[in-house]
């Protein structure tokens, strides 16, 4: 079967008792004054990091926090509290080094207790990183048996950690997070039950055109929200007032529906929306009779009767991918439409699966992340691989 994973080793295939295993994982959480506000991201990676423990491994963690510049950025990025919030989870002492280069693991291994794991500080300190230094990667070469990749949301990108290093070992695979979230991708990919809908919105159609482009063969319908919306309604020659569009792709996006239907497949836009004159909190607002948009006005979510047909369209599938809000969710009341569509997704008993930061945002919000199959800790990783792309974080593993 087609599969992302195939070809590429995962952590259970090494021996790991007293190897030195180099971790890259994604410890980009998001942090408000220094506080860490969702430790998903951690705790998704601790299926790996208790394995390798249980196993006699000696760990060294690995992940970049945020994009740090100044100094001052520095100092606001280092992974402190997630070291301390990791050590909390596993009750083990979390080592944190000063930095992420130089020799210090070396003369910290050999006496390692099996209650201590190492955490580089933040890979994005190093200037190599992001420059898929080779210099960088050999010096993490030097004291690592094993790698192991379970950063998934880091995977579409080739820096030091991702792809210079994993060049210079032998051992190397992946974890059980990237194992999950590439199996349920494949499945929606590759193996899924019928009908298939996507549920596409955000800001942008031209962040998602090579998405919609891959899944065309694969879906039933397609069914689009979110200012991409308007750029489609724009194409059928139906007003949009001040909505934000994007005219540049006004005719690919008449194209890609001509394409979308001439395959057989539904392409499904809003039908009623809610619309503003200026985009601020408690800003008036109220819902439009039909799909057309009055001068001056801008549509910031789909209204009531679409959220019904969406959510009628989302029942009657057995496979589901949802990419990208419905509406300006991050001012409320504008969720609405983007709830209405999480909601659907809990109650449909099929593979709900969620891709796209935002999106998983807006679950989050709604309370129903435990409702779906999967929602996917890497939103640009989840898109490109969506798209078709080879990630080059996986690609590098490969036998
Ligand atoms: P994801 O991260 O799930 O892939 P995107 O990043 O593509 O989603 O898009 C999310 C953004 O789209 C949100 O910031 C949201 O405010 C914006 N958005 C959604 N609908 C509209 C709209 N009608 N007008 C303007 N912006 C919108
Ligand atoms: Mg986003």
């Amino acid at each position: 079967m087609q599969s992302g994973l195939n070809g590429i080793k995962t952590i259970e295939e090494f021996d790991l008792k007293n190897k030195t295993l180099f971790m890259r994982v994604d410890f980009n959480v998001p942090m408000e004054e220094g506080k860490i506000v969702d430790d998903l991201r951690i705790t998704a990676a601790l299926p790996s990091i208790q394995y390798a423990l249980d196993k006699g491994a000696k760990l060294i963690l690995a992940s970049h926090l945020g994009r740090p510049k100044t100094d001052e950025d520095r100092k606001k990025l280092s992974l402190e509290p997630v070291a301390k919030r990791l050590g909390e989870l596993l009750n083990k002492e979390v080592l944190l080094m000063d930095s992420p280069e130089g020799n210090a693991p070396k003369a910290i291994l050999p006496g390692l207790k099996s209650s201590q794991i190492i955490m580089l500080e933040n890979l994005r300190f190093a200037e190599g990183e992001t420059k898929n230094s080779i210099e960088l990667a050999k010096q993490w070469a030097s004291y690592t048996d094993v790698y192991i990749n379970d950063a998934f949301g880091a995977s579409h990108r080739a820096h030091a950690s991702t792809d210079a290093l994993p060049q210079l070992i032998t051992d190397k695979g992946v974890g059980f997070l990237i194992k999950k979230e590439i199996e349920m991708l494949d499945k929606v990919l590759y193996s899924q039950e019928k009908p298939f809908t996507a549920v596409l919105g955000g800001s942008k159609v031209s962040d998602k055109i090579e998405l919609i482009e891959n899944l065309i063969d694969k879906v039933d319908s397609f069914v689009i929200g979110g200012a991409m919306a308007y750029t489609f309604l724009a194409a059928q020659g139906i007003a949009v007032g001040s909505s934000r569009i994007e005219n540049s792709k006004i005719k690919l996006a008449k194209e890609l529906i001509e394409k979308i239907e001439f395959k057989n497949k539904k392409v499904i836009l809003p039908i009623d929306h809610v619309i503003v004159q200026e985009l601020k909190a408690g800003a008036e607002h109220k819902n439009t009779d039909g799909p057309s948009i009055a001068d001056s006005w801008m549509a910031v979510d789909i209204g009531p009767k679409t959220r019904e047909r969406y959510a009628f369209e989302v029942s009657a599938s057995k496979t589901l991918l949802w990419n990208g809000p419905m509406g300006v969710y991050e001012i409320p009341p504008f969720h609405e439409g983007s709830y209405a569509v999480a909601k659907a997704f809990a109650r449909n008993e099929h593979t709900t699966v969620i891709g796209g930061g935002d999106s998983a945002a807006v679950t989050k919000a709604a309370n129903l992340e435990d409702k779906m199959t999967h929602i996917s800790t890497g939103g640009g990783a989840s898109l490109e691989y969506l798209q078709g792309s080879q990630l080059p974080g996986l690609k590098v593993l490969k036998a």
